[in-house]
C-alpha cells in the first residue's frame, strides 16, 4: 500500500505537471425490465430471483432489445449535446468471469450510438468548466458477487463466493470523456462537480436513480500527469470503485499525489485499473489494465442494428425537461439572487430543499433565508448536511405559514424549528404542547404593557410627550414578560393607544 512518505505534495506535483483526467461512468436505466429480456429489475429483490435463459446466457436463448433502454440513451445524447449514430450495433465484449454468466458482455464498440458532445460544469468559484463527452454507448450490467470468509469482502482470503445473477443484464450507459486538460490545481474538483452535474442531469431525464450508494451511478476516474514541456499524455490509472461524490474528488488529489512522487524519482506509471478504498482515502493496485485485443469485441450476431430514424431522434428531442442548467437560471431570476447568491445556496446543499419548502407553501425569500442562515447554522453545529437535518421542507413550510398569518413570531418561530429538530413532531403538535402561541389576546398584553410602562416611568414619560421612537424599550419589556410569545405590532399599538389615553 502506499504511505504518506510516497506521496508528493499538491502544490510540488502542480509546480512540475499538469494532470490530465478522464472519468468514465455508468449508470444503470430505471427500466422495469432489462436491457435484452424480460426480467425485472427491481433493487434489492431476493437473490436470482430476476433471471431467465436469456440473462443467464443459457445455451440458444435468444436476446430482444428493450425499446425504453433505447430511448434513454438516445435521450442522454441529446442531453449531453452528443450526435447520434444513423446506425449503430452493440458487440461482444469477451472474457471470463463467474459474476458473467454468458462469458461476454453485450456492449457496444466502435459504433457508440452518442459521440463527441459535451457537458458545462458550474464550478465552486461560480466558473463554468465544459467537459468534453467523446461517447455514451449502451451495455448490460454483471451480475454480483459476494466473497464470504476474506477481509474487507474481497477475493483474496474468502472461503467462499455467492453469485446473485440478478443485477446480470440491467441496461447501462457509461459516459465516457474526451481527456480533460487544462484544469491544474482544479482538476479534483473538476472530477467531483462533473459526475455531479451529469447526476443532477440524468436525474432531470428520469432516466436512472442515480444512487451513487446503491450503484446505480458509478464513476472510474482516469488520471495521469505530464511534464510542462511534454507533447504527450503521461501513462493513466483507472481507479474504480469510486463511489461518492467526495471520493472522486479525494481519489483524483490521491493518485496525483501519488504518481508524482514515482515519476519525480525516475520511475514510471503502470497502466493498471486501482481501487480506492474509502477507510484509508487512498488507492491500490488492481489488475494490469486490459486492452481491447484482449477483449476479441466482434459485432452481436443475435442482435439487429440500431438505426434510429432522424424523425424519431427529434421527438425524442422533444421530451427533454428543462435541464438542471436551464432550471438553475430560471429559479436564480425567479427569486431575483444574485450570481454570488445563487452560487452560495447551491454550495450549501439548500437548492432543492429551497425549491420543495416554495412548493409546500412558502415565499421563496423566506424559505431561503431560513436555509441558509438558522438551518445552516445548526447543521454546521451538529457536523451534518443541511439536507440530513430531521426537518422536513413541508414542516419547515408550515411554520414559515404560521409566522406569516400572525400565529407565530420569529422567536417563538425558532422555538419550533427547534422542537421538530429534536424530533417533537409535527409544528402544530409542538405549538400545543409547548404552549407556544402567540399571545393576541389584548387584555393579557395590556396587563403586561401596563406593568412595564409603570417600571419605566421616565420612559412612559417621553412616549407621551411625543417621542415615539422610545416605545422600543416598552415592547422589548413586555416581550420579555411573554417570553417572546407576544404579537410585537400589536405589543407597540397598544402601548402608543395606552399613552395617548393617559
Ligand atoms: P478503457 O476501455 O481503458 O476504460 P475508455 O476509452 O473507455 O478506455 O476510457 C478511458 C478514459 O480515459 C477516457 O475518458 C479517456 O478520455 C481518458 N484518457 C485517455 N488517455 C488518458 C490519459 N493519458 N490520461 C488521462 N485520461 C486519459
Ligand atoms: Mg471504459
Ligand atoms: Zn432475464
Amino acid at each position: 500500500m502506499t504511505s504518506v512518505a510516497d506521496l508528493m505534495a499538491y502544490d510540488e506535483v502542480l509546480d512540475r505537471f499538469d494532470p490530465v483526467l478522464g472519468l468514465e461512468v455508468h449508470t444503470e436505466l430505471n427500466t422495469q425490465t432489462k436491457m435484452f429480456c424480460g426480467c425485472t429489475t427491481t433493487f434489492g429483490a431476493e437473490q436470482n430471483t430476476q433471471t431467465c435463459p436469456i440473462c443467464l446466457g443459457l445455451p440458444g436463448a435468444l436476446p430482444v432489445v428493450n425499446a425504453v433502454g433505447i430511448e434513454s440513451a438516445i435521450r442522454i445524447g441529446l442531453a449531453l449535446n452528443c450526435e447520434i449514430a444513423q446506425w449503430c450495433r452493440f458487440a461482444r465484449k469477451n472474457y471470463f468471469y463467474p459474476d458473467m454468466p454468458k462469458n461476454f458482455q453485450t456492449s457496444q464498440y466502435d459504433e457508440p450510438i452518442a459521440f463527441n458532445g459535451w457537458l458545462d460544469v458550474l464550478l465552486d468559484d461560480g466558473s463554468v468548466f465544459r467537459v468534453e463527452i467523446e461517447r455514451a454507448h449502451m451495455e448490460e450490467d454483471t451480475g454480483k458477487s459476494l466473497h464470504v470468509g476474506g477481509s474487507a469482502g474481497r477475493i483474496h482470503g474468502a472461503e467462499y463466493s455467492l453469485l446473485d445473477y440478478n443485477r446480470a443484464g440491467v441496461p447501462l450507459i457509461e459516459i465516457v470523456t474526451k481527456p480533460i486538460t487544462g484544469t491544474g490545481e482544479r482538476a479534483p474538483e473538476v472530477a467531483r462537480a462533473y459526475v455531479s452535474a451529469l447526476r443532477d442531469l440524468l436525474r432531470a431525464l428520469n432516466v436512472s436513480d442515480v444512487r451513487m450508494d446503491q450503484g446505480s451511478l458509478r464513476c472510474d476516474a482516469n488520471v495521469s500527469l505530464m511534464t510542462k514541456d511534454a507533447t504527450e499524455f503521461g501513462t493513466r490509472t483507472e481507479t474504480k470503485n469510486v463511489n461518492s461524490l467526495r471520493s472522486v474528488e479525494r481519489a483524483v488529489r490521491f493518485e496525483m499525489c501519488r504518481q508524482g512522487a514515482i515519476l519525480a524519482t525516475g520511475g514510471s506509471i503502470l497502466q493498471e485499473t486501482r481501487h480506492y478504498e474509502e477507510v484509508s482515502q487512498s488507492t491500490r493496485s488492481g489488475r494490469i489494465k486490459e486492452t481491447a485485443e484482449d477483449y476479441r469485441y466482434f459485432p452481436e450476431p443475435d442482435l439487429v442494428p440500431i438505426a434510429p430514424s432522424r424523425e424519431w431522434v427529434e421527438q425524442l428531442r422533444a421530451t427533454l425537461p428543462e435541464l438542471p442548467w436551464e432550471r438553475n437560471n430560471r429559479l436564480k431570476a425567479d427569486w431575483n439572487l444574485s450570481d454570488e447568491e445563487f452560487r452560495d445556496l447551491v454550495n450549501a446543499g439548500a437548492l432543492e430543499l429551497i425549491v420543495a419548502t416554495v412548493d409546500a407553501g412558502a415565499p421563496a425569500d423566506e424559505a431561503r433565508s431560513w436555509w441558509v442562515a438558522y438551518l445552516t447554522q445548526q447543521a454546521n453545529t451538529r457536523g451534518v448536511e443541511l439536507a440530513e437535518l430531521p426537518i422536513t421542507p413541508a414542516r419547515l413550510a408550515r411554520v414559515i405559514v404560521l409566522i406569516a398569518e400572525g400565529k407565530l413570531t420569529t422567536t417563538l418561530a425558532r422555538q419550533v424549528v427547534d422542537g421538530v429538530l429534536a424530533g417533537e413532531g409535527e409544528p402544530d403538535e409542538i405549538i400545543a404542547a409547548r404552549g407556544l402561541a402567540v399571545v393576541s389576546d389584548d387584555s393579557a398584553l395590556l396587563a403586561a404593557v401596563d406593568e412595564a410602562l409603570a417600571e419605566q416611568p421616565d420612559i412612559a414619560e417621553k412616549i407621551r410627550s411625543g417621542k415615539v421612537a422610545a416605545a422600543g424599550a416598552i415592547v422589548g419589556a413586555v416581550m420579555k414578560k411573554t417570553k417572546g410569545q407576544a404579537d410585537a405590532k400589536r405589543v407597540r399599538e397598544l402601548i402608543l393607544e395606552r399613552c395617548a389615553e393617559q
